[in-house]
């Protein structure tokens, strides 16, 4: 039986990219929220830490972009991508989209996500525990009405009005809920590090080749972050290989930047990070519902996982004070939020998904097709901005028609390629 009882009006589960942006929204609303997290304090690892233009918005509407200390942070307007070697195959420009969000921001390990939360912790409304773990669901009929989650030794019933699986791609709370969820571990994932950068790098590099992925991202203080591809499960085998063959294999991928891959001098400064995707039938249930991952995981190329769990957090809580105010927690209502959110959401899953099919491939056809996509998009302003304002989070259609598809490939002329003025 549990010991102590406590009720709130929203309990979120994880305290991560989605559930902090949540439980900071709703206590700018004033409405009272607790938010348990597994991990013993803030997270203090390595993350992809690129904040796109729709996330920069998110944390503009929270009032904290323009509070995010200077010396942590970095803008990057080009992103150039290259062929391994070194050759450029094309180059997309932030710069073209409407200001103010006309740049990517790439802050250094955490310092959004730490910003978030000494924002929740300094408002009265919402309450945010530590070291807490999500046991399982209290249920009236078919209604959620809270949850057991364990407190150290102790056992605490929650009741809320709605509970919210924050709890990323291995969610306890959607396996509670009985939402069966397709999970795709992809058969590669991410060696990430960050570097001391003997040489000003101001924009972004983005090599690919045979079955190889470095992607090079300036951040604040001359560092600069690279996310390498490797396959999961050989994290341990390319540490075993040394520090010497990691840098020679970056080397090859880009001989000019070789004193920055020798800044590498410890594995301290890596981590590994796998990559899956949640593909689920609903994210809602009578007074429950799923945000980010646990809804909704995406492979990283489309560089918005983390980003669309802004956005649905955004979402929800413009959602919540109605149901609030109705006392309508009703799975039917609450799905107004999923309806918003899995056009957008869907478009992305599958875009990341043909990504990984041309971008990490031994395959040579598939290979010479991504390069000659890459190559007309350097020519095509209009195919480069649909790619552009997609990787923003700003579209919720498919940056390209079956017609585009094949101009992209080279096999038809664009008689639009220059005219971006419509895009807008
Ligand atoms: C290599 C790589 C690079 C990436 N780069 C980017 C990028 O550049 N841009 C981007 O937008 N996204 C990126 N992502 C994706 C991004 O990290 C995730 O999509 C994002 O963190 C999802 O947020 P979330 O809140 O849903 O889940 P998470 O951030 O995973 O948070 C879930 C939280 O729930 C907690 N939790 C789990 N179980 C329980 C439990 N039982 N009880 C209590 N708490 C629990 C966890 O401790 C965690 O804090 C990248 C991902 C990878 C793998």
């Amino acid at each position: 039986m549990a010991g102590t009882m406590i009720d709130t009006d929203i309990a979120v589960v994880g305290a991560g990219g989605g559930g902090a942006v949540l439980a900071l929204a709703l206590a700018q609303k004033g409405i009272k929220t607790l938010i348990i997290e597994q991990a013993s304090g803030p997270p203090q690892g390595l993350r992809g830490e690129i904040l796109q233009p729709n996330g920069q918005h998110v944390l503009d509407r929270l009032g904290l972009l323009s509070k995010l200390p200077a010396d942590s942070t970095r803008t990057v307007r080009k992103f150039h991508f290259c062929r391994v070697g070194g050759e450029r195959l094309c180059t997309v420009d932030y710069g073209e989209l409407p200001a103010p969000y006309n740049r990517a921001v790439v802050t250094l390990p955490n310092v959004a996500h730490h910003a978030i939360l000494d924002g929740i912790q300094a408002e009265p409304s919402v309450t945010l525990w530590y070291g807490t773990s999500f046991l399982r669901l209290i249920r009236e009929g078919t209604q959620v009405t809270g949850l057991v989650a364990k407190r150290g030794d102790e056992e605490v019933t929650i009741r809320a009005k709605v509970v919210v699986g924050a709890d990323g791609a291995f969610s306890k709370v959607r396996e509670a809920l009985q939402i069966p969820a397709d999970l795709h571990l992809y058969p590669q994932g991410y060696l990430i590090a960050i570097l001391d950068s003997p040489l000003p790098v101001t924009e972004a590099k983005y090599f690919v080749g045979k079955k190889t992925i470095l992607g090079l991202f300036p951040a604040a203080g001359d560092k600069v972050y690279c996310f390498y591809m490797i396959p999961t499960g050989t994290y341990d085998k390319v540490k075993a290989q040394g520090l010497p063959a990691l840098q020679q294999a970056w080397t090859v991928i880009d001989p000019a930047l070789k004193p920055l891959f020798q800044r590498l001098s410890d594995w301290g400064q890596t981590a590994f990070m796998p990559t899956g995707r949640v593909r689920t039938p609903t994210w809602v249930a009578d007074g429950a519902l799923l945000i980010g991952d646990a809804a909704h995981a995406m492979n990283p190329h489309a560089s918005q996982g983390r980003m669309q769990a802004m956005v649905d957090a955004m979402t929800v809580a413009d959602l919540l004070p109605e149901c609030l105010a109705e006392q309508d927690f009703s799975a039917a209502t609450l799905k107004r939020y999923e309806l918003a959110r899995r056009p957008q959401v869907t478009m992305l899953q599958r875009l990341a998904d043909e990504q990984v099919l041309f971008w990490n491939t031994a395959n040579p056809v598939l290979g010479f097709l991504r390069d000659r996509v890459f190559r007309t998009l350097d020519r095509n302003p209009r195919l480069r901005y649909r790619v552009l304002t997609t990787t923003a989070g700003r579209r919720e259609t498919a940056p390209f028609s079956m017609i585009d598809r094949i101009m992209a490939a080279g096999f038809l002329p664009d008689p639009c390629a220059s005219n971006i003025t419509a895009e807008r």
